[in-house]
């Protein structure tokens, strides 16, 4: 799939429609325990059952995610739909 690399859309903090560079989001670096080990080891502190094992199986593709920074002013802004390809780039409009 491929993502226009200005896109004209409202910027909330402007109040009018300004061109915003579109941008991906980087990994973060990982912690020493994965977020599953830390909820299991809060879940064994307390009281409570035995935790159920998490479901198995794994979507194909992850989430696109995009960020639109306003070129008038510089702020971030999210939109609600995101994308699951395999094959994702930006392009520049010719
Ligand atoms: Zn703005």
């Amino acid at each position: 799939m491929e993502i226009p690399k200005t896109v004209n859309m409202f910027c909330k903090w402007c109040g009018k429609h300004t061109p915003h560079t579109v941008e991906t989001v980087k990994k973060h670096q990982k912690r020493e325990l994965s977020l599953g080990q830390r909820r299991f080891e809060r879940k064994m502190k307390g009281y409570g059952s035995f935790p159920k094992p998490m479901p198995q199986g794994k979507k194909p593709t992850q989430r696109q995610d995009l960020r639109y920074r306003c070129t008038v002013c510089g702020k971030l802004t999210t939109r609600k739909k995101t994308y699951r390809v395999k094959k994702f780039e930006i392009k520049e409009k010719q």
